[in-house]
Order: C-alpha cells, then sequence, then structure tokens
C-alpha cells in the first residue's frame, strides 16, 4: 500500500503551508494513477524533503490561460501547493511578479543556472503565419522564444489542446497559422497533455515520474501519457450509465452540454460543436448492458393464435355475463316487495 510506505511520523509543514499529511496523501494518489509503488512515492517524498525539486519554466502563448487557472482553482487539496512544492517554478509569466526587462533577466537566468536539466512547459498555441509576426515576446517572435527555451531544456511538456495541436486559436480560419509546439519542435520528444483545459492531476503524475524516476512516462503515437490516455473520456464519463442503458437526451433544454472531445486532435475545434462525431468505439465492453436491449420476438401465427384464445375467454365472459342478466329478469316482482314495510300493499 502506498500510504503505508510513505506513513508521516511527525507534522511537517512544506514551503507552501502544505501539511505533510496532505503532501504525502496527494503524491500517494498521484504515484498510485501512474502506476508508481508506494516505495517510488516514498524515495521521491524523500527527494523533496532534500530539496531535490526540479526547475520548470512555463512559458505562455496564444491561449485563455485556463489550463493555469484549472491547476490553481483545485482544491480538496491544493494541488497547486502540493505542486509547487514538488518544483521550482522558477518562470511563470502570469504568477511571476516581475514584469519586463525584470522578467527577461529571471528567465535567462533560468535557463543558463539549470541548462539541459529544466521542465519546459508550455501552455498555449504558437503563431507561425508570416515568419510568426502576430506574437511577440521581449522582441522576439514566439516561435523564436520556444525555440530558444527549448534549446536547453531536459524535457518539454506541451499542457492543454492549444500547445497540444493548436486547440481554439487554431480553429478554422485560423488566421495567425496557431501551431501546436510539436510542429515547431519536430525533433524534439514532447510530452502532450491535450484538454482544454489540461486535467491538472495528469501534469502532477507526469511531474512526479519525472523527479521519482528521471524519466518521462510511456508515451503513445501522439506523445500522450499512456498511463492518462490509454482509454477514452468516455469510458470514465460519469453519465456512462445512461449511454449503456440506451437513454439518450433527445432536446435540448436539460442541464449539462454534451463533451465535445477537448482532448481529441481531429474533433474538438475542428468539426462544429454539436456535428454528431462519429464514434469510434461504439461497442461498450459485454459487461455492461447493451445500448438497445432485446425486446423478443411475436410471430403473427402466435398473435392470431393468441388473440383466439383471448376473444374466447373475452366472449365466454360476456356469454355468462349474459345469462345473469337474464336469470336476474325473471326473478318475480312481489318478492321485491315482500320486503316493504309501508303497509301500502295493493290486497289491503
Ligand atoms: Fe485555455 Fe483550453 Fe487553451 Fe487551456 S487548452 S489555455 S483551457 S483554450
Amino acid at each position: 500500500m502506498a500510504s503505508e510506505a510513505i506513513q508521516a511520523t511527525e507534522p511537517t509543514v512544506f514551503r507552501n503551508g502544505v501539511d505533510r499529511r496532505t503532501f504525502l496523501k496527494v503524491v500517494a494518489q498521484a504515484a498510485a494513477a501512474i502506476g508508481l509503488s508506494g516505495t517510488m512515492a516514498a524515495k521521491m517524498i524523500a527527494a523533496v524533503e532534500k530539496g531535490a525539486r526540479p526547475s520548470v519554466i512555463w512559458l505562455h502563448f496564444q491561449e485563455c490561460t485556463g489550463c493555469t487557472e484549472s491547476l490553481l482553482r483545485t482544491s480538496h487539496p491544493g494541488l497547486a501547493e502540493v505542486l509547487f512544492d514538488l518544483i521550482s517554478l522558477d518562470y511563470h509569466e502570469t504568477l511571476m511578479a516581475a514584469s519586463g526587462h525584470q522578467a527577461e533577466e529571471a528567465l535567462e537566468a533560468a535557463i543558463k543556472k539549470n541548462a539541459g536539466k529544466y521542465i519546459l512547459v508550455v501552455e498555449g498555441a504558437v503563431p507561425t503565419k508570416e515568419n510568426g509576426i502576430y506574437m511577440q515576446i521581449a522582441n522576439k517572435t514566439g516561435v523564436d522564444m520556444l525555440k530558444h527555451v527549448a534549446k536547453s531544456a531536459g524535457a518539454i511538456v506541451a499542457i492543454g489542446s492549444c500547445a497540444s495541436w493548436g486547440g481554439i486559436p487554431s480553429a478554422d480560419p485560423n488566421p495567425t497559422g496557431a501551431s501546436g509546439i510539436n510542429q515547431i519542435l519536430p525533433d524534439k520528444v514532447i510530452v502532450t497533455l491535450p484538454g482544454c483545459p489540461a486535467n491538472p492531476y495528469i501534469l502532477l503524475g507526469t511531474l512526479l515520474q519525472y523527479v521519482a524516476l528521471g524519466k518521462l512516462p510511456e508515451l503513445d503515437e501522439l506523445g500522450r501519457p499512456k498511463f492518462a490516455y490509454g482509454r477514452v473520456i468516455h469510458e470514465h464519463c460519469p453519465r456512462r450509465a445512461h449511454f449503456d442503458a440506451g437513454r439518450f437526451a433527445e432536446e435540448f433544454g436539460g442541464l449539462g452540454h454534451p463533451c465535445f472531445g477537448c482532448t481529441e486532435q481531429a474533433v474538438a475545434f475542428r468539426v462544429p460543436m454539436l456535428k454528431p462525431a462519429e464514434i469510434v468505439r461504439p461497442t461498450p465492453p459485454s459487461t455492461y448492458a447493451p445500448v438497445t436491449p432485446p425486446q423478443g420476438f411475436v410471430s403473427p401465427i402466435a398473435t392470431g393464435v393468441g388473440g383466439l384464445i383471448g376473444g374466447a375467454i373475452i366472449g365466454a365472459g360476456w356469454m355468462a355475463a349474459k345469462k345473469i342478466a337474464q336469470k336476474q329478469e325473471t326473478v318475480p316482482a312481489t318478492t321485491e316487495k315482500k320486503g316493504d314495510n309501508s303497509g301500502t300493499s295493493s290486497k289491503e
């Protein structure tokens, strides 16, 4: 058990005010999610406690900053605090206090200090049209800035669909030529974490593995960590039971919105949001109830025989009811008068 292997012995408050127990809990959960053993998570904790934190440089390009926002707003526990204990965030344009020349100096200092070792996290697509003139940072185009920082990075992570393959900024007609960073850095290994926004726990799991093992997680052909993207979101959807039961919304007006496939390169921002998508894997596992339950089959002959039997029963019932009614009609009226206590009999 991961939690047993990294049992807290005494309360320790980490740099960002996170108590040790919370830190252990989040790290153990993330370690389990990516398939690390409790022993490995314990090693990672020990490394963090000794102050070994990888330097991270976080660049922003064309985006809404929603990926950073979703990381910062994660609570119970505060993932951001845990993450910032795990790494040394040396450059992040949204979160750092410095600006202008100070920010430029901070970036260059971070590159120089940890050349070949720092992790570059990229949020946002990069404009490539007209030699990248649609974005300038510190007198550099986005393309040049990305290449400059990527050159000395130890690992590169594209967070969100924008950085992964263009996302919203690359939607048709894509006037700036917004591209994912793999198109600008074709020779680099890039860990691609699509999602709009990306799930911050996947970033934590990726960084955790890099810290603990000194290597990146196993990636699929699109650069996505298999531990997180090996199965489609549909399989984990909280509304999956409705799909399996064949219950579908037939009109607008209810709560929520259909998934629009934000992690899929060829779906989100590529096809109209409400256009029915082609389902790649439509067959649920056999352990689930079928989408269209078997209804059984009644032949026309069986229907006819059933009708005859039913008719006979109804007919017999009707005849019996008729006979009873006739019997009641034959009862003499005098019997009814026997009970007449009025004393006004016609005989009197
Ligand atoms: Fe914003 Fe989505 Fe791009 Fe993240 S992937 S920066 S949430 S638009």
